[in-house]
């Protein structure tokens, strides 16, 4: 099975028990739509394996995929990207960056754009989609980094029986 699919098998079964205990400890049924919302974003769409050329994330981006591409060339396999607290960070900063640039081009465009009103920022719901965010990708790195240090153990394993530097895949 590709990692990708691996990956994601985890995460969604591992969804329902984090709903539960999400529900336990803030039994807001919006908060808890937003923290599934993210979660299932996270996990389709903004996963740590985007700095990979080409993987299933991207694919699912349909058309939009190619806004990863510079994204894959900054960041290296299993760097940045997929640090417990940077690599999300890193992805939403891009996505960020990039969401901000087209409404600056569209502004300079002379695109009426609609007025923000004073906003006031709803806490809960803001910490409820991070945690939905975040919960994912720190499944995908632990998973990653346990699956790296397995693979070591076994063709260290494998030298030792062998004697040579052939490698387990
Ligand atoms: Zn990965």
């Amino acid at each position: 099975m590709p990692s990708g699919e691996r990956h994601l098998k985890l995460e969604m079964i591992l969804l329902p028990a984090f709903l539960g205990g999400y529900y336990y400890l803030d039994p807001t049924v919006n908060h808890l739509i937003a923290f599934g919302a993210a979660y299932l974003a996270s996990s389709l769409l903004l996963t740590p394996d985007l700095d990979l050329r080409h993987n299933d994330t991207r694919k699912r981006w349909g058309l939009l995929g190619f806004i990863w591409i510079p994204y894959s060339k900054v960041f290296k396999h299993r760097g940045l990207s997929h640090n417990l607290f940077f690599g999300m960070l890193t992805r939403i900063s891009y996505l960020s960056l990039l969401i901000g640039l087209g409404f600056a081009g569209a502004y300079y465009a002379g695109v009426n754009l609609p007025q923000v009103q004073q906003w006031q920022p709803n806490w809960p719901l803001i910490g409820a989609g991070v945690a939905g965010l975040y919960i994912p990708n720190i499944l995908h790195a632990l998973y990653d980094k346990w699956d790296t240090s397995r693979k070591m153990k076994r063709n260290r394993k494998l030298r030792a029986r062998t004697g040579n530097v052939q490698t387990a895949r």
